[in-house]
């Protein structure tokens, strides 16, 4: 193992972590509020509208959420995603990609949105210079999607979605979170979904984590069990990984599919020996894994008006403490418990 974190930026070869990791994109929760309640990220409780949030004090504010990417972007980082909560309902939110998206040596400024508000804001996102929208969608059935969602909005995002799709973003991918029992008998509607439009459909392997009381072993259904349920309608027919894929595993349903399929399996088939990610918490804290709760108080540093070789310092930090894997499993059988970050705060 090596023993410090290689930092060339801004040659291009950018930060390298302890495990030859290539550290390069950012991940920025913007606010832990959502027009949605969706039955995987809230309480019980919080279903009923009461959900628990940050105080406005307690969120990074737009200044210094530029001001930490514009030093991660000095170090190497040339890619962020807007995540949240729901990252279209924090107030400016437009302002704020505009001046994200002029920051120089930022290629690539992606939104991950449940799509409600994508029919308003779709063609300023384009504009201001989004490059990628990737739409959470659990159901194609809109009853479902109320009783998932806890609203009735699939009409609102299926606009939302014909609107990017209309606007030229390239790809548009479609998450959704596979669930036994809750919505795992759309799976084929969904890959033939991506036979007649030029979506990436992606189907995530649901994770134990947060506030979620509804993951258990029966509710998970793995990569290969989806694949091999989609094999029955037609050939999964393996595609080049391009650039924008991450950790998908990306396919065609059939040779004439206007779209593609995406599988993300980071229960099944771990792709931490390639994670290239920093998260920052809609809190401030800076998370170098998804899985793993511990955090790096970056608010309190930004707070202390230090310089910028303070901001610097802990995202080091943090990379430093990328562990090499998450070892979801490995952890919850020995203590029997999963992981407690809440995901809209730290952004799925
Ligand atoms: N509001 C935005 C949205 O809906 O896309 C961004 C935040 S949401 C937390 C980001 C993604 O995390 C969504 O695609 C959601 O389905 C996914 N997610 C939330 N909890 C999850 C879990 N336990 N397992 C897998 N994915 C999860």
């Amino acid at each position: 193992m090596k023993q410090e974190i290689t930092s060339t930026a801004p040659d291009g070869n950018g930060l390298i972590d302890l495990f030859s990791r290539p550290i390069s994109y950012l991940r920025l929760s913007l606010t832990d509020r959502c027009n949605l309640r969706c039955m995987y990220c809230v309480t019980e409780d919080e279903s009923n509208g009461c959900l628990s949030k940050l105080g406005h004090g307690e969120l990074l504010s737009y200044e210094e959420l530029l001001r930490v990417v514009r030093v991660a972007v000095a170090m190497g980082i040339t890619k962020v995603r807007l995540t949240g909560g729901e990252p279209l309902v924090r107030r400016n939110v437009l302002g704020f990609i505009r001046n994200l998206t002029e920051i120089e040596g930022l290629r690539d400024v992606r939104i991950t949105t449940n799509g409600v508000l994508l029919e308003r804001y779709g063609r300023e996102l384009y504009d201001a210079g989004v490059t990628k929208v990737n739409i959470s969608l659990d159901s194609l059935r809109r009853e479902r999607i109320t009783e998932i969602t806890g609203v009735d909005c699939f009409d609102q995002v299926w606009r939302g979605i014909e609107t990017v799709l209309a606007l030229g973003f390239f790809p548009v991918k479609l998450n959704m979170v596979a669930m036994r029992q809750i919505n795992d008998d759309e799976i084929l509607e969904f890959a033939r979904l991506s036979q007649r439009l030029p979506l990436q459909v992606r189907f995530i392997e649901f994770m134990p984590i947060g506030a979620s009381s509804r993951w258990n072993a029966d509710t998970y259904i793995s990569t290969d069990e989806i694949m091999e349920r989609i094999r029955t309608v037609g050939e999964l027919v393996p595609m080049q990984k391009g650039r924008h894929d991450g950790p998908a595993q990306v396919f065609r349903l059939g040779a004439d599919a206007s779209g593609s399929l995406g599988f993300i399996s980071p229960l099944s088939h771990h792709f931490c020996d390639r994670c290239n990610r920093l998260r920052l918490t809609s809190a401030g804290a800076l998370r170098s894994c998804l899985l793993h709760d511990e955090e790096i108080d970056l608010r309190s540093v930004l707070r202390a008006q230090g310089p910028d070789s303070a901001i610097r310092e802990a995202l080091l930090a943090a990379i430093r403490n990328k562990p090499q894997g998450h070892q979801l499993e490995e952890r919850m059988r020995r203590t029997g418990s999963d992981c407690h970050g809440r995901m809209s705060r730290i952004g799925g």
